[in-house]
This record gives structure tokens, sequence and C-alpha cells, in this order.
């Protein structure tokens, strides 16, 4: 167990956990045992106020400090994140559920943003000269920000938000998932010997809380991440002020696979596309389109595969899946097996939720399901996905685009020209070809199509969402003439 799980936990408000015994808490829970790990405060409308001040007069100064000043403290930090993540990959594990390896992944990719995001820095430059002007572009920092993140990856999309934010100058108030907020106190808490009170704080608290955040006259960006549903209620929060906001939402991700794949190679790894964190990711493969001619070869091969693998306790070594992170989740994915069982489709995996202690699920292939059924066309977010089967490209590629989503897409082959023209043609913001790593990197830009989300983080296009676009036209000489 996680030494970090020893101290209380509660919001990090102005440089310091913040005390507050009367108030009401949430419990949390390890979703492998669904025994209590620690108990969190809820916050309130003047939690809320105190965070937002404390933010608002810490961005007076913060926002003035130089781009290397900021970053050397960001780089700094991340020393510190270094030497904790042991520890930090414990905590994970027990409040997501998620196997040590998976917890160790979330944790070496967020180190990448605080070891290379400085090195993305926006620089003013010229983009318009003649002999009278020249016309001087720049990003200023925006003010007073808020993240807010799901429970599947707490760590690295909390991470995605605070350090872009503080690097262009904002200043940040985090809200965890109501599921997850353990390990985001602990780093907020250790991110405070670094920078000035009010910098990065974090809140934690129920349903009310979002919206507390999204509706504040005081905050002017909301980053959030989560699914389409909530991100609707964002935006719609957001108009009423007119704050700035990022939305990276539910994906439902096409992973096709060309007819000269070699199958013993391939399927291990569009198996782990699928089924990485048990399913619980926005760009896991949900939907497995297989060419004709090794339908049945990769059908197979994924369903031994299936079989094979332990769903286990997170931190026991032989786990490669864990549990569901919730009983919400947990009943989700239980009435999509439901429903794909009463709709006649074939498993050629799993199908059977069993009574057990933790939210456990089984790992689920479902048979060529007719593409209108629910489990083609939403996400489960969770460990069941269907294969499908195509032949003509152009078909497959209409199949493929005829959704609300577009956040990613994958194609596999061996003939890299045409994984190329398929890969250009899918509407989705990340197309990868022959990697199921979901490589995400500080340099590159991360954002959906369609209902998958507006805007993006990441990349130079994610950086300068943190700041206010200015544009000044220096005139070379005074004039008298005006
Ligand atoms: P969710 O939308 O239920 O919750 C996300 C966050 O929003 C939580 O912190 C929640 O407390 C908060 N929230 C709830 N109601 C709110 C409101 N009215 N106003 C403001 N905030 C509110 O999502 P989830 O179940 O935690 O996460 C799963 C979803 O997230 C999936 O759809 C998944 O695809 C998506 N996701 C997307 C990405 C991406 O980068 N595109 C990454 C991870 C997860």
């Amino acid at each position: 167990m996680s030494s970090l799980l020893q101290r209380p936990f509660s919001h990090v408000i102005d440089g310091k956990l913040f005390d507050d015994e009367s108030a009401k808490t949430i419990l949390i829970v390890n979703p492998a045992t669904e025994e209590t790990l620690a108990n969190v405060p809820i916050a309130t409308r003047d939690t809320v106020e105190k965070a937002v001040q404390s933010a608002a007069a810490a961005f007076a100064t913060w926002s003035k400090w130089s781009w290397d000043e900021r970053a050397s403290r960001v780089r700094k930090s991340g020393e510190a994140f270094r030497d904790l993540k042991p520890q930090l990959a414990m905590l994970l594990v027990a409040e997501q559920g998620k196997a040590l390896g998976a917890a160790h992944y979330e944790l070496d990719t967020a180190q990448e943003w605080f070891d290379r995001l400085h090195q993305l820095q926006p620089k003013e430059k010229v983009v318009y000269e003649n002999d009278s002007t020249r016309v001087i572009e720049r990003y200023l920092p925006l003010g007073v920000s808020a993240a807010i993140v799901p429970w599947n990856f707490p760590v690295l999309l909390m991470i995605w938000k605070i350090l872009p934010a503080i690097i262009m100058g904002n200043t940040i108030i985090v809200k965890p998932s109501p599921f997850t907020p353990l390990c985001s106190v602990r780093i907020v808490e250790m991110l405070q010997q670094f920078f000035p009170p009010g910098v990065v704080q974090v809140l934690t608290g129920d349903d009310s809380l979002g919206p507390w955040l999204t509706e504040h006259p005081g905050i002017r960006k909301i980053s959030f991440t989560g699914s389409t549903a909530t991100g609707r209620l964002v935006a719609r929060s957001c108009a009423a002020t007119l704050k700035r906001f990022t939305l990276e939402l539910g994906g439902n991700d096409a992973s096709i696979i060309m007819p000269d794949i070699d199958v013993p190679k391939v399927a291990p790894r569009v198996f782990q596309a699928a089924f990485f964190n048990s399913g619980q990711t926005c760009h896991a493969a949900k939907r497995i389109y297989v060419h004709e001619d090794v339908y049945d070869r990769f059908a197979q091969a994924m369903a031994s595969l299936a079989k094979q693998a332990k769903v286990g306790r997170g931190e026991e070594s032989d786990t490669v899946f864990g549990p569901l992170n919730n009983k919400m989740q947990h009943d989700k994915i239980a009435e999509f097996i439901d429903q794909s069982r009463g709709e006649g489709h074939t498993f050629l995996a799993g199908g059977k939720m069993e009574q057990t202690t933790g939210y456990f699920a089984p790992l689920t292939i479902v048979d060529r399901p007719p593409e209108a059924s629910r489990i083609v066309q939403e996400e489960p977010f969770g460990p069941i996905v269907p294969l499908l089967q195509w032949t003509d490209e152009e078909d497959l590629i209409r199949r493929v685009n005829d959704s609300p989503y577009g956040l990613g897409a994958t194609v596999w082959g061996t003939d890299l020209d045409r994984v190329e023209r398929v890969g250009r043609r899918i509407e989705a913001g990340l197309v990868w070809t022959n990697q199921e790593r979901m490589d995400q990197h500080p340099e590159v830009a991360f954002g959906g199509f369609k209902q998958s989300g507006i805007g993006c983080e990441n990349g130079m296009a994610g950086l300068t969402g943190w700041g206010q676009i200015q544009c000044i036209a220096l005139l070379k000489a005074p004039t008298n003439d005006l």
C-alpha cells in the first residue's frame, strides 16, 4: 500500500492543505476490493471563492514572470515528480484500479511534459511588415483557469492541463473526478514547493463543483476532459461568461486491419489497443474492422488472447487488466453485454458478468454485430469490443466515418502506401499507423473531430490555447500625418 495514503487528503488552497474538519466528505473506494481508501472533503461555494481569490492574487505576479523563470520551476518540479512516482504508482492502482504496469506507463508519459514542455515556447513573431509598419503576434496569459479531469487517466490528463496552463503564465484550479482525487491531491501538494501559493490548487468535491467552476465569472478558461454529454453542459455554462474552453470528449475509434497483415504479430497489439486500461481509454480501439481475407484467423487470435490474459487486482504482478473504476461504469458494461446477448450477438470471448467483489468485467469480444447495433455505434468505455468484417475500401471508409465521434483511429497493414492513403481519409484528430501504443507527446496536438471535442491539447496549438493572441502594429517612425 502506498505510504501516500497515510496522511489526510484535502483541498490544496493558497499553498497548503486546507483544513476543514467540518466539511462533508466523499469516500474513495478501491475498485478491486470495494474497501474504503480515504475520504476527501466536499468543496462548498465558499471553498471555490477562496481558491479563485488566491488564484487571482497569484496571477498578478506569476503572469509577469518570464518564460525562462516559469519553465525552470516546471523542470525542477519534474525532478520531485520523478522521485514520487513509485509511491504514486501504488496510489494510482489503489484508487483507479489499473494494473501496476499501466500505472507506470501513465506516470512515465506524464514525466515527458515536465521534461520537455519548456522547449515548445511560443515566441513573438513578425507576421506582417512593410516600409512603415511591423506587426508582431504574441500570446498573453488569460488569467485564472480551471481543469476538469475524468477518472480513467487521472494523473496524465491533469498534468496535460496544469503544466501548459502555468508555463503560459496562467494560474489553475484542478477539479479531479470524485472517483480519483487522491493522486491529484498529492501531486498538487508536492507542486507547492516550486510555485508561489495560488498558482496551482486542487479542490475535491461532488457533482456540484464542476458547474460552480464553469459558471464562475472570475475564471477565464476551462479545460475539460470527459464525456460528450458533460462536455455539452460545460460549453453551455461557459457561454454565459464567454469563457474560453477546450473540450476533450468521447470517442469511438476504429482500428482497420488490412488483408496483408501478419496476424500473429498484429493481433496482440490490436488486443492491447482495445483492452489497455480495461478499455477505459478515450482512444481505445472500439470498433475493429478486419478484412475478410484474414477475419477468421484474426478473430481466433484475439479470442485466445482474451481468454489467456489475467484480469485481477492491479498490484498483483501477473495482472494485465484491472477492474473497472466504479460501480456506475461496471453497471454500464453489464448493460452493454446484456443488450448484445438479448440481440443474439455471438461472443468470441467473455460475455458473462460474474458476481465478484470488485468491479471486474470479463474481456469480451463480439463477433460481427450489425453495424447499427449499440455496441458498434456507442462508446462503452470498458472491456468489450466488436469485430466487424470489411471487403471494399470505399465501403470501409464510409462506415468508419459514419460516426458522430472523430477522436482517433489506427490502420494496420504492410502496404504502407495503402495504409497512409486510408489513414488520410479518416475523420479523426489523431491517426496512428501500425502502432498500438497510442503515443502521446507534448509536441503532438490531441483533439477530436465532430462530437469528440472542441480545440485541442498539446502541441503548439494546444499550448497557445492557454493564451490570448495579441497583434501589435508598430510604426517604424513617428508620423505627423494622422
Ligand atoms: P464525465 O463527463 O462523467 O466526468 C468528467 C469530469 O466532469 C469529472 O471530473 C466530473 O466530476 C465532471 N463533471 C460532471 N458533471 C459536470 C458538469 N455539469 N459540469 C462540469 N463538470 C462536470 O466523464 P468520465 O466518466 O469521468 O470519463 C469518461 C469519458 O471521458 C469518456 O467518454 C471518455 O471517452 C472521455 N475521455 C476523453 C478523453 C479525451 O482526451 N478526449 C480522455 C479521457 C476520457
